[in-house]
């Protein structure tokens, strides 16, 4: 099969390797989309250490091509997303639900062969119907929002919490509008690029401001009635982290979504103290999260098609990756991976 063969940092190339062996209460997936995440990004310009040679990928979808034994409940031409998480299932953590903070886990494309391939053999637990009319390239939004899902479920977001999301991009835009399906009033998104701050508006947002305007605290606090309970940074930088601890209104939440390895914060205990300031973490997603992710994109709750802004095949790959690495452009770019080779698999739709 063809996959994406990272050789070291930088060093992408696509290869013919061999197709995974099948191991019991494993499923073989043929691929049929993945996107390029951010964590895509740092594995491949060598930010985690790694073992080489590498198949990257992991926000993924595809049709099952083959299922060991003791698989249950899947059969071959199945429709499925992936989650990219593999974890045990016994541990204390996976036992509560907790699979992302698996003591014995790791991530597709990571510590384990990825999804810029055309198989993979995943864990049965790893696999999520999809629905018949949902695009291959839209299912591979739903792992972000799944982490979107996963993360405003910790945070308590409820009914008539004011929200401010700071960081527009691919997890802001879904954080703005999932907060606004659960009922938060008003949903307030902050930015830099003005077209993404007009997307957020159309996508549900009260009222959007300039980080610039942001910083100013007045107009945030005017809206949300003296400050916000909660507050979403889905950049991570120091930058965003410190304005988000400055706008978060008395007995508020700060949850930090986004990860950046620069982040220095100004953080005091005073903070902490003066405001009754919860400060939260959320990381990747759970098989629960995953559900709810189709489930709010099935019912129109959220909209993960507009996220999509570029398109490449597997062969592309060695070529965008470095592109994505400086500034990328738009939103998400997702690697549509060989439609001749699923009609071979069984049923399939668009
Ligand atoms: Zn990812
Ligand atoms: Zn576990």
């Amino acid at each position: 099969m063809r996959a994406a063969v990272l050789r070291g940092p930088g060093k992408l190339t696509i290869e013919e390797v061999p197709v995974p062996g099948l191991e019991p209460g494993q499923v073989m997936i043929k691929l049929m989309a993945t996107a390029i995440c951010g964590t895509d990004v740092a594995v491949y310009a060598g930010k985690y250490p790694v073992s080489y040679p590498l198949i990257q990928g992991h926000e993924s979808a595809g049709l099952v091509a083959e299922v060991s034994d003791g698989v249950i409940g899947l059969a071959r031409g199945d429709r499925v997303m992936l989650n990219s998480l593999v974890f045990c299932g016994r541990c204390r953590w996976c036992r509560r639900g907790d699979t992302s903070s698996c003591i014995d886990g790791g991530l597709l494309g990571r510590e384990y062969p990825g999804t810029f391939a055309e198989f993979v053999a995943v864990d049965q637990k790893q696999c999520h119907s999809l629905p018949q009319d949902m695009s291959w390239v839209d299912a591979t939004n739903l792992a972000v929002l799944a982490t979107v899902v996963r993360s405003q479920r910790r945070a308590g977001l409820e009914q008539g919490m004011s929200v401010v999301v700071i960081g527009l991009g691919v997890s802001g835009l879904l954080h703005v509008q999932l907060a606004k399906a659960s009922g938060a009033s008003p949903v307030v998104g902050i930015g830099r690029t003005p077209w993404k701050l007009e997307l957020a508006g159309k996508l549900g947002a009260d009222q959007v401001m300039s980080l610039q305007e942001a910083r100013g605290l007045k107009a945030v606090r005017e809206l949300t009635y003296g400050g916000p309970d909660l507050v979403i940074d889905a950049v991570g930088v120091t930058e965003t982290v410190d304005l988000g601890l400055a706008l978060v209104g008395r007995g508020g939440t700060l949850l930090a979504f986004g990860v950046d390895p620069g982040l220095v914060s100004t953080l005091s205990s005073f903070t902490l103290y003066d405001s009754e300031l919860t400060l939260l973490g959320s990381r990747a997603q759970s098989p629960h999260d995953m559900e709810l992710a189709i489930k709010a994109s099935r019912t129109g709750a959220v909209d993960v098609s507009v996220l999509t802004t570029h398109r490449h095949e597997l062969a592309d790959l060695p070529s965008v990756m470095p592109l994505r690495k400086l500034k990328p452009e738009g939103l998400r770019a997702v690697i549509e991976i060989d439609e001749a080779v699923a009609g071979a698999v069984g049923k399939q739709s668009r």
